[in-house]
């Protein structure tokens, strides 16, 4: 349940293909994942509104007249609602990450640049704006991504990224995770990472490393786990964030062949958050019903903008 409304999504491609075969059935599913209580006015917060011949929500009250995808990912949009859902569907049944050859392959797009636009757009649309930061106690570590160790060839070689990872501690287990680049190991890098994604009054439990002394006074309580003696291995002590690092090493390797911009970094580290969280969400409905809810919840991101750094750097991008 979320915000009092029952979740409702399809369980399996049939229901997709039976339910998803109209705009406006897709439309009447965004909205009400736009608007679980019923249409709010963004001018007059009025509460009734008729739709358009155009396909607008016009104000009953101030004649506002509202988009149900103005201001979300499918704003601007030219290519049907019922393909984007597909391409919803195909994104979050793909366990090991997709790929914009195949994406493109399967929604029989006539560009390789559509299919490449819109799984970034899917990427952005895993990271919930404003989500929950993770609580309770919360493992926190550094590790190195890309490079030649991961068995990157020639001309697609890169630098080594430093990556945070914090990792919740549920029971042996673990629970949510999240995970940033960041440009250093340095107090101000690392503490900024924290922030982000731990609630204040948490308990941080880290290794030795100095960059971490200053949580207390961020407001965490803080556990330090110290190596004694050679024969503790750094991934006993953390065993959760070295989990999740040695997870998310094989995933680059497996779907990205190892070979990420540190500008694509970013959108993969969502990717893989977005799918370890959603992990024992067994029904790919589930899934499916998550990324549309972010979807139109989160900002459009132009083509232009998003690529602008990344592309011409990436002469073929590995998806
Ligand atoms: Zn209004």
């Amino acid at each position: 349940m979320v915000g009092g409304v029952q979740e409702d999504y399809p369980r399996d491609l049939l229901e997709l293909e039976a339910r998803f075969s109209t705009e406006e059935a897709c439309r009447e599913y965004l909205l009400k994942l736009r608007w679980p209580d019923g249409f709010i006015c963004p001018q007059c917060a009025g509460r009734s509104a008729w739709t358009s011949k155009r396909n607008l929500l016009v104000c009953a009250a101030c004649g506002y007249q509202a988009s149900v995808t103005a201001g979300t990912m499918f704003q601007d949009t030219r290519k049907p609602l019922t393909l984007w859902f597909r391409a919803a569907w195909w994104v979050t049944s793909q366990k090991g990450g997709a790929s914009a050859l195949e994406l493109q392959r399967v929604l029989g797009l006539g560009s390789y640049v559509t299919a490449w636009t819109w799984l970034h757009k899917f990427r952005r649309a895993m990271v919930r704006p404003g989500r929950d930061r993770l609580a309770g106690r919360v493992e926190v570590d550094e590790t190195y991504v890309g490079g030649v160790e991961e068995g990157v060839r020639g001309r697609q070689m890169v630098g080594k990224a430093l990556v945070a990872v914090a990792a919740e501690e549920d029971g042996r287990g673990i629970g949510r995770i999240r995970l940033r680049r960041i440009a250093d190991a340095s107090a101000a890098s690392l503490e900024a990472f924290v922030e982000e994604a731990i609630e204040p009054g948490s308990l941080v439990h880290t290794g030795g490393w100095e960059g971490y002394v200053g949580l207390e006074h961020k407001g965490y309580r803080h556990e330090v786990t110290v190596l004694r003696g050679k024969r503790q291995s750094a991934s006993k002590l953390l065993p959760r964030v070295h989990r999740v690092a040695s997870l998310l090493k094989r995933w680059l390797l497996g779907t990205h062949q190892g070979a990420v911009s540190h500008e694509y970094l970013d959108y993969y580290l969502d990717e893989f958050t977005f799918r370890f969280n959603r992990r024992t969400s067994r029904s790919r409905g589930k899934l499916f019903y998550r990324l549309l809810q972010q979807a139109v919840a989160a900002d459009p991101v132009p083509y232009k903008t998003m690529v602008e750094a990344a592309w011409a750097r990436a002469r073929t991008p590995k998806m």
